[in-house]
Formats: C-alpha cells, sequence, structure tokens
C-alpha cells in the first residue's frame, strides 16, 4: 500500500468530511496555543526576521489549517506591537500528502484574510500562502529556510505499514485479525511499529533540522499512549473497536477474511517517554517544554467521568470523528460499498464500550529549538 496515494482525511464540507469532523483535533491546537505564543515570540524576538518562513506540516483541510495560520499571523501582530519593532512579511506553507483537498483550502482563504483583517487590535501582517504537497518524510524546503515548523495530529501516521508485516509472508499474515497492534498481535508486530516510528521519527527531525535556520523552532502536537502496556493503549482500544466491527462483517460474509488479515494501519501512538528519548538520543534539537492533555474521543463529550450521559448518541459522534478520517483507506482496500454499513456498527460498538469506559486520547505538545 503506497501511503502517499491512499493517506488522506475526507476532503471538501460535506457531512462527513474532516472540516466538518475535526473538533477533536482541534482541541490539541487550542491547548497547545500558550506554546504557539512562546515559540513564536522567541524566533520574533531572537531573530528579528524580515522574511519569517513558516510551515504546517500535514495540515489537511478545513477549520484547523485556518486555525493554525490565523493563530501564527494575531501572534506575529502581537509581538510586533509589543516590541516596536518593522512588521515582517510571512511566507506561510501548508503540507500535506498530493490527495489533500487544497482545493478547499484555497477556496477558502480570502474568508480567513477578511477575518484577520476585521479582528481588532491586530495590525495587519503581510502573507503569502501557499500549499506544498508531499510527505514530510523527505526533504520539503532548501536548507536553512525554515523559521517554524507546526504540526498537529500528523506524525503518528508512519511512512509505511512495517515491509514485514505488509509482505504477509507464506501466505501467514503477521497480524491476523488485527489492524493495529492488538491483544491478540504477536510481539514482533508491536516490535516492527515501534522501530519503524523510530525510524521515522529520527529521520523527520533530521530533515527538519536541515531545513530550519539556526535557532529555528517546532511545535508538534500528537497522540501518545499513556497506558504502559502497548497491547492496551488507547488507540489500540479505539482501532480495536474498528477491527471488532470489520470482523462482524467477516463473520456474516461481507467482508472477505484475507482482507481484514492484510489491512494495516500506517500508525503508530509512542509513549511520551519514547518521544523524548528519540529527541535526546538524537541531540539535534533542545526540547524547550512538553506538556501533555486528555480529552475524550467523543469531541462533543466534555463531562466528568461519572456525569450521566447519552452513550448511544456519543457513540455516534465518535464514528464521525473515526470515519472523517479512516474512510478514504478503508474504501481503497475493501471497497466503498461496505463504508456506511462499516461505520454504523462501530457507532454501535463505540455505544456499548463507553456502558464500561469511556474512550480517551492522550495528546502530547512538544516544543523543540534547533541546536
Ligand atoms: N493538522 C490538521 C490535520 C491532522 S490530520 C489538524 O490538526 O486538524 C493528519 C494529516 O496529516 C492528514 O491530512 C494526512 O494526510 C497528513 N499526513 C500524514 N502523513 C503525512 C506525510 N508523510 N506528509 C505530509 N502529510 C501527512
Amino acid at each position: 500500500m503506497k501511503i502517499a496515494k491512499v493517506l488522506c482525511m475526507v476532503g471538501g464540507s460535506g457531512e462527513t468530511s474532516y472540516a466538518a469532523n475535526s473538533k477533536l483535533q482541534e482541541k490539541a491546537i487550542l491547548m497547545a496555543r500558550p506554546m504557539l505564543k512562546e515559540a513564536v515570540g522567541e524566533i520574533y524576538r531572537n531573530l528579528l526576521p524580515e522574511k519569517m518562513v513558516v510551515a504546517d506540516l500535514g495540515c489537511s483541510s478545513g477549520p484547523n489549517t485556518f486555525a493554525v495560520l490565523s493563530e501564527v499571523i494575531k501572534m506575529v501582530s502581537n509581538q510586533c506591537q509589543g516590541v516596536g519593532q518593522q512588521v515582517p512579511e510571512i511566507q506561510f506553507f501548508l503540507n500535506d500528502l498530493p490527495n489533500n483537498d487544497f482545493n478547499s483550502i484555497f477556496q477558502s482563504l480570502d474568508h480567513v484574510d477578511q477575518t484577520l483583517t476585521a479582528e481588532k487590535d491586530t495590525i495587519s501582517v503581510p502573507h503569502f500562502v501557499v500549499g506544498l504537497p508531499g510527505s514530510f518524510y523527505g526533504r520539503l524546503f532548501p536548507r536553512q529556510s525554515v523559521h517554524f515548523f507546526h504540526s498537529s495530529y500528523s506524525i503518528t501516521w508512519i511512512s509505511q505499514v512495517p515491509k514485514e508485516i505488509e509482505d504477509n509472508r507464506n501466505g501467514m499474515p503477521l497480524n491476523k485479525g488485527n489492524i493495529y497492534i492488538g491483544r491478540t498481535s504477536p510481539p514482533v508486530v508491536v516490535q516492527l511499529y515501534q522501530e519503524q516510528f523510530h525510524r521515522d521519527f529520527s529521520h523527520f527531525l533530521k530533515l527538519r533540522f536541515d531545513e530550519l535556520v539556526p535557532c529555528g523552532q517546532m511545535l508538534l502536537s500528537f497522540t501518545v499512549r499513556n497506558k504502559k502496556g502497548i497491547l492496551d493503549g488507547e488507540q489500540s482500544t479505539i482501532f480495536g473497536i474498528v477491527t471488532d466491527s470489520l470482523d462482524s462483517m467477516v463473520r456474516e460474509g461481507i467482508i472477505e477474511e484475507e482482507k481484514l488479515d492484510t489491512f494495516n494501519l500506517p500508525f503508530y501512538a509512542p509513549s511520551t517517554e519514547e518521544v523524548v528519548a528519540i529527541v535526546t538520543l538524537q541531540g539535534l534539537f533542545e526540547i524547550i517544554s512538553f506538556k501533555t492533555f486528555v480529552s475524550n474521543f467523543d469531541p462533543f463529550d466534555d463531562l466528568d467521568d461519572h456525569a450521566e450521559f447519552d452513550n448511544v448518541q456519543s457513540g455516534t459522534n465518535c464514528a464521525k470523528v473515526m470515519r472523517s478520517v479512516l474512510e478514504p483507506m478503508i474504501a481503497c482496500h475493501f471497497g466503498s460499498a461496505i463504508v456506511d454499513d462499516l461505520f454504523s456498527r462501530f457507532a454501535i460498538n463505540v455505544a456499548k464500550h463507553l456502558l464500561k469506559e469511556k474512550l480517551k486520547i492522550f495528546v502530547l505538545c512538544l516544543s523543540l529549538k534547533r541546536k
């Protein structure tokens, strides 16, 4: 499976689109806002660039793409007012894989400009936005040309499903009956996923080191695993419910068993400790700060765990989040005919699970400075 061909969120602005269902991911942007402010402020004060180059890696399309863009512009504007310096020009790169719905972004850019112009107390910052299709596991920029990288909810997508898992040697699927690390995954599957992430993340850091100006900064937010055990990490539980939903369709003869056995997600949720260890070992970046926060997987459920809630509605909300992320990959592997059925089952299975415990997502926000 070529990731660049199949990995993308649901485009457009329809009911099942990522744009209409990315409130969960928006929370990470809101939580990281103080760190974004710190980073942009420090770059501005230390480097006083006349031209500031900023890139959002894995921008997708929809309100979150614009939230990052306008936050950075507003923060630079505030800094200029504080320091009384000349306003820099910002070159903003929005990066994602080629299948991303860049057209939707371009069609809405005017709206962002109008909103920014209407903001009180914001001096106008000349900015130029371009789309940059390509994988962030390859070089995207000339050497030492970027001041700030932002990336949210993106780098847990690894560059490929580990080859040995995909190769499916001797007709024996290595990760039979699972689509990610699951309770029945053998230890070698865990190890292969872990090694793939370590290679990818180290490579990502090296590439960004080359592209950043000295003392340039990077703010990365992504889901992490909070539980110690890898097999029952939060993401394993959530993807395990997708697996159960697919499995019920196999048992009813709607999906071939072999199809399920050969579907694996190019995804890995590390623990915070793993991430810190990789950054430290590599030694190219100083960790300025990091924090983790937790939210319910249902983005509309901000209730206390013991408060009464509507588990059926919550199951439906979770299914919308999941569908907006997985639909293109599922449709590519299993065919688009199964999509409605799969996510209806997922909604019901989540609703049942929620009676036992809520599904949680832990997010790590990590602020790094190039040495
Ligand atoms: N940053 C947005 C979108 C997150 S969804 C938000 O916070 O809401 C994750 C995005 O990362 C998807 O659009 C996906 O296509 C993109 N992505 C995953 N792997 C990528 C890669 N190797 N290179 C570029 N983009 C990638």
